[in-house]
C-alpha cells in the first residue's frame, strides 16, 4: 500500500522547501528559468510522483555560465573570511532545515530516515569545516638561493567548477566540493544526478536565500538539471578548468577523458569494491555488527558499502553463522518509518542488476546462504525492495571484481598468513574503502603499511562505510584517485602560484648562471 504523501510528513517537508509539484530547474541563484521537458521524480518507497523539475536547456546553460563567469570576478577579491561568513549562514541554513531536507533525501532516494538526517548533518559539518578553513587556505615559504631573494607559494581560485553528483548522496556531496571551492574563491554550477531532482532544488532554494540577503550577485552558485547530455555540456567546456564528477567507472573514465583533452582538471569519485578481512583474532561481535552496516546500510547502494568478507579459515564457521543469524533479524520496509532497517533500491533496473548478479553467483557455482529475492505485496509495491542476501564466492570471479550497487554480500576464506588476505582485498581493480577487524597490534600495523592495503580509506575494527568529513575522502586505482571534503582537499579546487620577490638592487640568475650585459 502506498503511504499518502501526507504521511510522515512530506508533504509539510515539500511545503517548508518550497519545492512545488513543477519546478524549474535551472538557477544562478535566486533567479529560476527554462522550459525545458520535465523530469518526473519518483519515490522508490512506494512509486508515487513527488513532484517534475523543468531539464535545463542549452540555452539555459549558457546563460548559467554566463552569470556564474561574471560572478567569480567578484567572488575571488571577496576576502577568504568573508566568504566563510556566506558558508556559516548556510550551514545555519542547513539546521534550520534538517529535518525537511533530510526526509526528503530519504524519500527521494530511498535512504533510511536516519541515514538522511545524517546526510544533511555532514552537510552541516563540511561547512564548519569550511569556515575554519577560509582563514587559513596557506601556502608554504622557502629560502631562496640567491641572497635578497624572497620565495614563497600561494593559491588562487580556479574559476567556474562544474559539480556532477550521483543519486545515493543526492546533496552531501554537492556540499562537500561546494563548501570548499567557495571558501576558495570558485563559483559553482551543479549537475544533481537526474534520479533526485528535487532534493538538489531544495538545496538550491537554501543557498539563493543566504545569498540574496548578503547582496551577492548570482552565478555563485548554480543549479542544472537534466542527465548525462547535461553532464557533457561542462566536461567539454573549456570555461569549466575543474570537473568533480562522483558515479560509476564506467561515467569516471568518459569524463576523464573527456576534460584532459581540452587539459582541464577533473576530480573523480567512482565507484569501489570494499572488503573487511576479519583474522584469526577479529572481534567477531564487532565483525558482525560492521559487516551487517556496511553491506545492507543504505540497501548496498554507498560507494563505500562492504561487498566482499575475506574470512580466516579458523573463525569462518562462526562468521558465517553469526552473520546468517544476524540477516535474520533484518526489517526490509519503509525507510521512513524507522523500525526498518533496509529500505529499497533506487529503481527497477538497480532491481535487475541485482538479480543479474545473484544469477551470475549460482552459474559459477556459489553458494546463497541467505537467498536474495525480490519482496512482492503490501508495502512493496514500488517493486524496488529485495533481500539482502550471502554468497560463497571467490575473488577471481567477474562478478565479484565489479561493483554491484545491491546488498550482497561476497564471502570468501583465506588460509595462512594475513598477506594472502591483503592480496585478495587488494585483488580488484577499485580501490575505495577497506578494512581489517583484529585485536593483534601487529595485524592491524600490516594492513596499514606501504605493503597492506591499496586503497584510499583504510580502517581497522570499524567497517568500510561512514566516513568523517575531516579526512580527505577518496580512493585509488579505478576509484578516480579523487580527494574531497576534508584535510588537504582544497588544494584541488585553487591553483597553485610560486612567487619570487627580489629586494636588492643585483639580478643575480638562478643555478649561477652568468649573462653580463
Ligand atoms: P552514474 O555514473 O550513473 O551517474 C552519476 C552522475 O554522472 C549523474 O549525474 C549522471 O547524469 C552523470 N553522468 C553520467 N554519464 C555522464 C557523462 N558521460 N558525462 C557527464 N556526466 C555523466 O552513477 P549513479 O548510478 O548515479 O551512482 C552510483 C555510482 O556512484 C556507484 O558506482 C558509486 O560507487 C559511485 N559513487 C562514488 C562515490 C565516491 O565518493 N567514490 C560516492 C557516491 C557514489
Amino acid at each position: 500500500m502506498s503511504i499518502t504523501l501526507e504521511d510522515y510528513g512530506i508533504m509539510e517537508a515539500l511545503g517548508k522547501l518550497g519545492v512545488r509539484e513543477i519546478n524549474n530547474g535551472t538557477s544562478t541563484g535566486s533567479d529560476w528559468f527554462g522550459e525545458g521537458d520535465l523530469i518526473d521524480s519518483v519515490s522508490p518507497v512506494d512509486k508515487q510522483l513527488i513532484g517534475k523539475v523543468h531539464q535545463t536547456t542549452r540555452e539555459d546553460y549558457e546563460k548559467v555560465m554566463e552569470k556564474a563567469t561574471d560572478a567569480f570576478k567578484q567572488w575571488r577579491v571577496m576576502p577568504a573570511p568573508q566568504r566563510g561568513e556566506i558558508v556559516r549562514q548556510f550551514g545555519e541554513r542547513l539546521r534550520t532545515y534538517k529535518e525537511p531536507l533530510g526526509k526528503l533525501v530519504s524519500y527521494e532516494m530511498g535512504k533510511s530516515l536516519q541515514e538522511g538526517y545524517g546526510e544533511v548533518q555532514e552537510m552541516i559539518d563540511i561547512c564548519d569545516f569550511a569556515v575554519g578553513l577560509s582563514r587559513q587556505l596557506h601556502g608554504f615559504t622557502m629560502h631562496s638561493e640567491r641572497p635578497g631573494h624572497r620565495m614563497y607559494e600561494q593559491y588562487h581560485p580556479l574559476g567556474v567548477v562544474g559539480i556532477i553528483s550521483a543519486f545515493n548522496f543526492p546533496v552531501a556531496v554537492w556540499a562537500w566540493n561546494t563548501a570548499l571551492a567557495w571558501v576558495c574563491g570558485d563559483v559553482c554550477v551543479w549537475k544533481p544526478s537526474e534520479k533526485t531532482p528535487l532534493t538538489a532544488v531544495a538545496c538550491q532554494h537554501l543557498i539563493a536565500e543566504v545569498l540574496k540577503e548578503n547582496n551577492l550577485p548570482e552565478g555563485i552558485s548554480c543549479l542544472i538539471n537534466g542527465d548525462y547530455k547535461v553532464g557533457e555540456w561542462m566536461t567539454n567546456d573549456k570555461r569549466v578548468p575543474l570537473v568533480s564528477a562522483t558515479g560509476s567507472i564506467r561515467m569516471g573514465k568518459i569524463v576523464a577523458q573527456t576534460v584532459a583533452a581540452r587539459l582541464g582538471k577533473s576530480l573523480l569519485e567512482l565507484g569501489g569494491n570494499n572488503a573487511i578481512i576479519v583474522t584469526p583474532d577479529a572481534d567477531i561481535k564487532m565483525t558482525v555488527i560492521g559487516a551487517v552496516f556496511g553491506a545492507v546500510g543504505t540497501c548496498g547502494q554507498r560507494c563505500t558499502s562492504t561487498r566482499r568478507l575475506i574470512v580466516h579459515e579458523d573463525v569462518y564457521d562462526q562468521v558465517k553463522e553469526a552473520l546468517t543469524d544476524a540477516y535474520k533479524q533484518l526489517r526490509i520496509g519503509n525507510p521512513l518509518d524507522q523500525n526498518n532497517h533496509v529500505g529499497p533500491l533506487i529503481d527497477t533496473d538497480a532491481v535487475k542488476n541485482y538479480l543479474h548478479a545473484i544469477a551470475k553467483v549460482q552459474e559459477h557455482g556459489g553458494k546463497l546462504l541467505v537467498e536474495g529475492g525480490v519482496l512482492e505485496g503490501e508495502g512493496y509495491e514500488s517493486g524496488c525492495y529485495v533481500k539482502p542476501a550471502i554468497a560463497e564466492a571467490e575473488n577471481h570471479w567477474d562478478i565479484v571484481q565489479e561493483e554491484t550497487f545491491a546488498p550482497i554480500l561476497y564471502l570468501m576464506k583465506y588460509s595462512g598468513d594475513l598477506e594472502n588476505a591483503i592480496a585478495l582485498q587488494n585483488g580488484v581493480v577499485q580501490g575505495l574503502s577497506s578494512a581489517i577487524m583484529t585485536t593483534n597490534l601487529r595485524e592491524a600495523e600490516r594492513f596499514l603499511s606501504h605493503a597492506g592495503s591499496d586503497c584510499g580509506i583504510a580502517n581497522v575494527n570499524i567497517g568500510t562505510s561512514g566516513a568523517e568529513i575531516g579526512g580527505a575522502f577518496g580512493g585509488e586505482k579505478e576509484t578516480g584517485g579523487g580527494r574531497e571534503s576534508g584535510s588537504d582537499a582544497w588544494k584541488v579546487y585553487m591553483r597553485r602560484q610560486t612567487n619570487t620577490i627580489n629586494y636588492t638592487t643585483e639580478l643575480p640568475l638562478a643555478q649561477g648562471i652568468k649573462f653580463d650585459l
